[in-house]
């Protein structure tokens, strides 16, 4: 049965992704209510009611789940325990063994091998004598070593470029806990795919998103991804490998699988994610539906929305909270000059360095038009700032 407009969405987390869901959800008539540890959060901010409790408060999980009409997460690192008390009172989309798989990268990777899917070479390592054995596994230096659990844009990870150093690495950072050593991957590019499976198994993707990273955070995104990057029947074949995925795991909701592209023209899966991606911004404004109305749709049982660009083109930029350093990002400035650029804010409070706080998005006939205009509307942000 769906769940109509008028129903209430609960959303476990409460950052920008529960905002974004949030704010189409809200525009549908869902009525939004968001749990998390935090008060007056970017979901908060805009839903009908914030509840403010650990994800650990099993208690305060399942009055939540009681008072809303399906669960949903923006925050993939919930724990078992809480989907499952939550499972008790309102159906959990998607399920708890979808989060249980993606959370630990260890998990995912296992999964996504024994199922056929082309990963990034691995192998699980914990003392430094399963290190040096890895390292002969997988062709040597360099590596990389992350954790297994818990870990996002480029958090938990080190390069890996000698034995020793390799060892220190694993020492002094991962305590004794299990970690992943990936092969290096000399890739071509990063690209996306987002792609939402229904409660009847329809299965609707984006077209893929060319990912550019900064530091190991993703920095500008192009969408569609170019051809003269991406070529059609690779493109293609990205969204069978996500078909595949979504289909493996048994996802109702939407999942974002990030790939490396290899100068071969090769896939390989670098990790997926159970929920909207920042990869897929573009389409809160560059699509006929997004990624945030694709989740709540999924969610409440509804047919998939029409996932076609609006525009040829369209550009995502990061607003990291580096911008701010110095003070307020000129707004005025960069909207004079870029008055066809869209400005998307989260609402946090506090501009850390590395910390997303918004995102800017430019639409063009072609990506290079529309990547030139993004990064240069973001680079007004500081200028009369100098
Ligand atoms: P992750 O948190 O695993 O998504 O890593 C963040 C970013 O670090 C990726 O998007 C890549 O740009 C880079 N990276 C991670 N793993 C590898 C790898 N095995 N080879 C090359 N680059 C990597």
């Amino acid at each position: 049965m769906p769940l109509l407009p008028g129903a209430t969405i609960g959303v476990l987390g409460s950052g920008q992704l529960g905002r974004m869901l949030a704010l189409e959800a809200r525009r549908m008539g869902y009525r939004v209510a968001t749990l998390s540890p935090d008060r007056d959060s970017p979901t908060g901010q805009v839903a009908d009611r914030e509840v403010v409790a650990d994800y650990e408060d099993l208690e305060a999980v399942g009055a939540f789940a009681k008072n809303v009409d399906v669960v949903t997460f923006e925050f993939e690192n919930v724990l078992a325990s809480a989907t499952g008390a939550a499972a008790h009172f309102a159906p959990v989309r998607p399920g708890g063994h979808v989060l249980h798989t993606t959370q630990n990268r260890l998990r995912e990777k296992r999964f996504l091998a024994t199922h056929g899917f082309p990963v990034t070479p691995f192998a699980a390592v914990t003392t430094p004598d399963d290190l040096r054995a890895a390292l002969v596994t997988l062709g040597g230096c360099p590596a990389v070593l992350k954790t297994a659990g818990f870990g996002y844009d480029g958090k938990g990870q080190a390069r890996v470029t000698s034995v020793e150093q390799g060892e220190a690495a694993l020492l002094a950072g991962f305590g004794g806990h299990e970690a992943v050593l990936e092969a290096w991957v000399e890739f071509a590019a990063e690209v996306s795919v987002v792609a939402a499976r229904g409660w009847d198994g329809a299965f609707v993707a984006f077209a893929p998103f060319l990912n550019r990273h900064a530091n190991h955070i993703l920095d500008v995104t192009v969408w569609p991804a170019p051809v003269d990057v991406l070529a059609p029947d690779v493109a293609r074949e990205a969204v069978e490998i996500t078909r595949g995925v979504l289909e493996s795991l048994d996802v109702i909701g939407v999942l974002c699988v990030e790939f490396f592209l290899t100068p071969g023209g090769k896939l390989l899966i670098n990790e997926t994610a159970p929920r909207p991606h920042n990869s897929g911004h573009a389409t809160f404004g560059g699509a006929v539906t997004s990624q945030f109305e694709q989740q709540a749709r999924a969610a409440c049982a509804l047919p998939l929305g029409d996932p076609a660009p609006l525009r040829p083109s369209v550009a995502m930029a990061n607003l990291l909270g580096d911008i701010w350093d110095g003070g307020e990002p000129d707004w005025g400035g960069a909207f004079a000059v870029f008055p066809d650029v869209k400005l998307h804010l989260y609402g946090k409070k506090e501009a850390r360095p590395g910390r997303k706080m918004g995102h800017l998005l430019a639409f063009a006939d072609t990506p290079d038009a529309a990547e030139a205009r993004v990064t240069a509307a973001r680079a007004a942000l500081l200028v009369s700032k100098e």
